[in-house]
């Protein structure tokens, strides 16, 4: 009765994907890690125990470990994040096959590594297995998040147009709106279109998606755009972009962001995501979202079908490029389950006359991000927002 309680550390803890990170304290007990949330109803004032041999971790300890990042087989989902080195120093003692020597990893800074290969990031994401990147996006503060997809849209945009007719910019927030709602997510998705004759889409951090000029000119019907659009959501509710930059940019640097430093270290990313491709696993996930969201916004799910399969036909003859659909692997089962989805009545995403503007769209371009008040600079120009032009 007189053993001394372990020390404890102050820590962040994230429950599941998609909850806020929070304040807890921990401790490294014989059994495990024991992590005390003293006002969460949740548990009811109980620790969690971590066992130690249930314990991954973001980053290898190394000798000169300053904090450690944490996902557990015993909370699937959950993630710890504790800046404190001796907690990370007693915590090798207690699990070596968390530490480097173990792991046999390298050990170079992690954004040398984002920066250098992207052999290593397809690599990193192929990685099959449990893998605490989608726990550790979580914990990424809004913040992170906007900067992520605001880089991400950046780099898209640096030397591409944005298509900005009027006209077909509130058809595009039209649609955009109706099935944000549909989501019920309340999050707010921002939706570019670059002019760009490649066929792609892809949802960036933060509720970014990014649509090219192609994939909405080549659209024969607004229920096609409305299903990419959908499933690109599913992707953002689901943060498989920004997962997918955690694995990208390795976990540590990853865990910077997460305390709030490291940006202007990351400037590759917007182009290391483009080339991200998801796991089945993650198309199954965005698709079941997008099914959701066309059902309760009333748009048919047939339109995802028709403009995946056309545009799969499109791509073997070679004209659309490598784009969407090396990301979006177009399977038997996904036309299986779209398929499957229970009729119901449905009217189109956009009336005949905002469709029409959405499909010009792109007869008005803009060279930065769209200000309207904003000069465009000359046509060579390489301007970045912020930035001028000289
Ligand atoms: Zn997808």
């Amino acid at each position: 009765m007189s053993d001394k309680a372990p020390p404890s550390f102050v820590a962040r803890y994230s429950v599941k994907t998609r909850s806020p990170s929070r304040d807890v304290r921990v401790r490294l007990t014989q059994d495990g890690i024991s992590i005390e949330e003293p006002d969460a109803p949740s548990t009811g004032g109980q620790p969690l125990l971590w066992r130690y041999r249930s314990l991954s971790i973001a980053e290898p300890l190394s000798a000169h470990a300053i904090d450690a990042l944490l996902a557990s087989s015993d909370h699937p989902g959950a993630a710890l994040f504790v800046p404190d080195k001796s907690f990370a120093r007693a915590l090798a003692s207690q699990a070596p096959q968390l530490t480097t020597s173990s792991h046999r990893r390298r050990t170079t800074r992690p954004w040398i590594w984002a920066a250098g290969t992207l052999v290593a990031l397809l690599v990193a994401v192929w990685l099959s297995g449990f893998s605490p990147a989608k726990a550790v996006a979580n914990l990424l503060p809004g913040s992170a998040r906007d900067m992520l997809g605001e880089q991400v849209v950046d780099s898209m945009t640096r030397d591409r147009a944005t298509c900005t007719a009027p006209a077909g910019l509130a058809a595009l927030d039209q649609l955009t709106a109706k099935l944000s709602v549909a989501a019920g997510t309340r999050q707010h998705f921002k939706v570019v279109v670059v002019d760009w004759n490649v066929l792609n889409a892809f949802a960036a951090p933060g509720e970014r998606i990014v649509l090219t000029r192609a994939l909405i000119e080549r659209a024969k019907s607004p229920d096609e755009v409305a299903g990419v659009l959908a499933h690109e959501m599913g992707h953002g509710i689901e943060m498989h972009p920004e997962a997918g930059i955690v694995r990208g940019i390795g976990l540590a640097a990853a865990t910077d962001l997460i305390i709030g430093g490291a940006g202007g270290s990351l400037a590759n990313i917007g182009v290391l995501l483009t080339q991200l491709s998801y796991s089945r696993e993650a198309e199954r996930e965005a698709d079941a979202h997008a099914l959701k969201i066309l059902k309760t916004a009333k748009v048919s799910p047939h339109g995802l079908l028709d403009f995946f399969d056309r545009m799969a036909e499109i791509e073997k003859d070679g004209d659309g490029g490598p784009g969407v659909f090396r990301s979006h692997p177009q399977t038997q089962e996904r036309r299986e389950v779209v398929a499957a989805a229970v009729g119901y009545s449905a009217t189109p995403a956009l009336a005949a006359k905002e469709w029409a503007a959405l499909q010009s769209l792109c007869s008005v371009t803009t060279r930065v991000e769209p200000e309207p008040d904003r000069p465009a600079p000359s046509p060579s120009g390489r301007a970045r927002p912020g930035e001028i032009d000289s």
